[in-house]
This record gives structure tokens, C-alpha cells and sequence, in this order.
């Protein structure tokens, strides 16, 4: 009997896997394997979602026009030029469907998120691996890379994994230097991590092929609501807008995430936090013997001698109902990824890291 074909490339797609979220016969488990913000989300957001269910029988905004306005005079933005989305993760897929197809090259660095392999198949484009340098992405690599098929550019800044990231300096000059018919995206889902840079919207905003992309599911604590949006070239927002789900945000998601955006004393309290606890855990982990770059996220990437070792920490953890991120997707194989959960969870996580490499298996 034949069967459906699916179109090349989509075999080739590797099922999305997410961080660990249990940890079978552990209690009292702590999940620092997504990073997500640990401190919850804003209650002030928990309250809206409350008072919005009560309209759960009405279609949503068509285009959430009024999350949008939001975002335009928090972030001092023009509320047309942003689009918005199911998570970045959709912009990151309609940025492909939009700009790429079979032929076609869509570029993004070696550590780069898995999302973007993911996008660039399912458009039917070829995925271009670039290498960094040392964890860093390597401007001059990815322009290397580029060719008269290259429709698409992703640059993770900050890296996830890596928590790396480069200055926007250097992002102009790769905006200045690729291939006109080229998108570059600068996905900035940990953008607000990384003290001393801003992100990338005025790069958005004063060339017509860069766009920003951004998520509520890091600092603004809502990965379960499922929110993100891009800031572009309104030609751009068009092509977004065209391409994604009618009412694609619902209801309660478009009001947690205006509550949230406008709970800035959280947001603020957060980043303290994360600040704080990011510089004692690669501190503790150091003191162990791992090692970490400076990240400008919410995790640390911590190195281990080599690909056992790591596996075998990532095992321990989970033993003591700690669960990190094993990376080796990413190609990182001798590295664990730890959200900077909160001060218990980090000094649990440190300790237990300790005991490891004391010998404790
Ligand atoms: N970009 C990066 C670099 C990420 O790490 C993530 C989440 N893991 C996303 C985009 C997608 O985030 P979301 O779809 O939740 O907005």
C-alpha cells in the first residue's frame, strides 16, 4: 500500500528534546534543566490569567494589539513593528518558512539552539553548521559561511547553551557585511541576563533585513504561557503576521504577559537574584575544579574533564533529585548546563557537585 510522503528534510528532523522533569523514585526534585525563572512568575500576572478566564469563551485579540502596545512604551518600540508569537520558537520557524526553501542555506553557529535546525528542515532549507571560537560565536566564521544561497542567519546572543555573548558591535558588522537578500536574526531569549548590552533593537530598527527576537519564558516567568515576539522591518512583521495562526496568542497568555511586563519590581528582584547566584555557583563550581565562561544568562555552563565524567555527574545529580542539562546535542559533550535556580537549589546543586568529584557516585 503507499503511503504519505513527507517533504525531504523532514525526516531528518530530530524530535525536539527538552531539559529533564522528573527524576523517578527522588523526592523533593529541582528542576534546573530548562531555565525557567525560579522564582515563578509575577503574582500579579497568576492574577490576570484568573481574571481573563472568565473571558475563555471569546476569541482572543486577532493580532494581541494591546500586548503589543505594551511592549512598544515599555520597551520604547513602534508597536507595528513587532509581531508576535506562540514562544519565540514559532517566529524562529515562520522566520524560515518565510525567507527559506529547498536551495536555499540557512546559517547558525555550532552550539546554536536546536530550534534552528529544526526550522531550517522543516522549510525545506539546508542547515550550514558555522564553528565558534572557544564557545563564542565567531563573526567572521559565520561570514565566511555565507553565499549567494544564504536566505537566513541565527546568532543565539546570549548562547544557549554557552551563555556567551558578543557585543552589539559585533552584530552590526556582521548586519554591515552578509549577503543583502540575507535575514539575521538576533535571538535575544536571554537578552536581559547580559549586563552592559542591549539587545539588538535599534539594529532591528535601523536595517531592513535584522530582526530581535525575544520571550516571555525566561525572566518573565512564562514558559507555560507560551509568549514571544520579534521587533523588525515592518516587511518583516508582515511576512510574520501573514504566515502565523490567526489569534496564535490566547486570551490569558496576552494578560499574563502584559501583568508581567508591568510588574517591574519582580523582574527587577529576579535579575538581582540571578546576578548574585550566577557569580557564586561558577564561583562554588570552580572551587570543585569546574570550570564555566562568564555567562550573560540565567545558567552556567560547566565543564567537565570529559564526555563520562559529565555523564556521569548528570546521573549523580539526578540521584540527589537535581536535574541539569546534558548538552552534547549541542556539541558540548564534556559539559552539564545548570539554571541559576534559587539559593537553595544552587547551594544543593554546588554541594552535590562537590561530592561528586570527591568521589561520591
Ligand atoms: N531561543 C533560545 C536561545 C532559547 O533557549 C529558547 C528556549 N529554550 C527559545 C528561543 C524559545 O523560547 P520560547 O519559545 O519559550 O519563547
Amino acid at each position: 500500500m503507499t503511503k504519505p510522503i513527507p517533504q525531504p528534510g523532514i525526516l531528518d528532523i530530530a524530535l525536539y528534546q527538552g531539559g529533564a522533569s522528573s527524576a523517578p523514585g527522588v523526592s523533593n526534585v529541582v528542576k534546573l534543566s530548562s531555565n525557567e525563572n525560579p522564582f515563578g512568575p509575577s503574582e500579579a500576572a497568576v492574577k490576570a490569567v484568573a481574571v481573563a478566564a472568565h473571558q475563555m469563551h471569546r476569541y482572543p485579540e486577532i493580532d494581541g494589539a494591546s500586548l503589543r502596545a505594551a511592549l512598544a512604551a515599555h520597551y520604547d518600540l513602534d508597536a507595528d513593528r513587532i509581531a508576535l508569537g506562540v514562544g519565540s520558537d514559532e517566529i524562529l520557524s515562520n522566520i524560515c518558512n518565510g525567507y527559506a526553501g529547498p536551495g536555499d542555506e540557512v546559517i547558525y553557529t555550532e552550539h546554536g539552539f536546536s530550534m534552528y535546525r529544526i526550522c531550517a528542515l522543516a522549510s525545506g532549507a539546508t542547515p550550514v553548521v558555522v564553528p565558534e571560537n572557544q564557545r563564542v560565536v565567531d563573526v567572521d566564521n559565520i561570514l565566511a559561511a555565507c553565499t549567494d544561497k544564504t536566505r537566513v542567519i541565527f546568532v543565539t546572543n546570549p548562547g544557549n547553551p554557552t551563555g556567551t555573548f558578543i557585543p552589539v558591535s559585533e552584530l552590526e558588522r556582521l548586519a554591515d557585511a552578509m549577503p543583502a537578500q540575507a535575514v539575521l536574526v538576533i535571538d535575544g531569549a536571554y537578552e536581559e541576563y547580559a549586563e552592559g548590552y542591549e539587545g539588538g533593537a535599534e539594529l532591528a530598527a535601523s536595517r531592513p533585513n535584522v530582526v530581535m527576537t525575544r520571550t516571555f519564558s525566561k525572566l518573565f516567568g512564562l514558559g507555560g504561557m507560551r509568549v514571544g515576539w520579534a521587533y523588525a522591518d515592518r516587511a518583516i512583521i508582515d511576512v510574520l503576521n501573514r504566515l502565523r495562526n490567526p489569534f496564535n496568542l490566547s486570551t490569558i497568555a496576552i494578560e499574563a504577559a502584559k501583568a508581567a511586563l508591568a510588574d517591574t519590581a519582580h523582574t527587577k528582584r529576579c535579575l538581582t537574584e540571578n546576578a548574585r547566584l550566577r557569580a557564586w555557583l561558577s564561583g562554588a563550581l570552580e572551587a570543585h575544579g569546574v570550570m564555566s565562561d562568564r555567562s550573560g544568562a540565567n545558567f552556567v555552563l560547566a565543564r567537565f574533564d570529559d564526555e563520562d565524567e559529565a555523564n556521569a555527574c548528570e546521573d549523580y545529580l539526578r540521584s540527589q533529585g537535581l536535574l541539569v542539562r546534558r548538552v552534547a546535542g549541542y556539541g558540548l559533550p564534556n559539559c552539564l548546563r545548570i539554571t541559576v535556580g534559587d539559593e537553595p537549589s544552587c547551594r544543593r546543586v554546588a554541594h552535590a557537585i562537590g561530592a561528586f568529584k570527591g568521589g561520591a557516585r
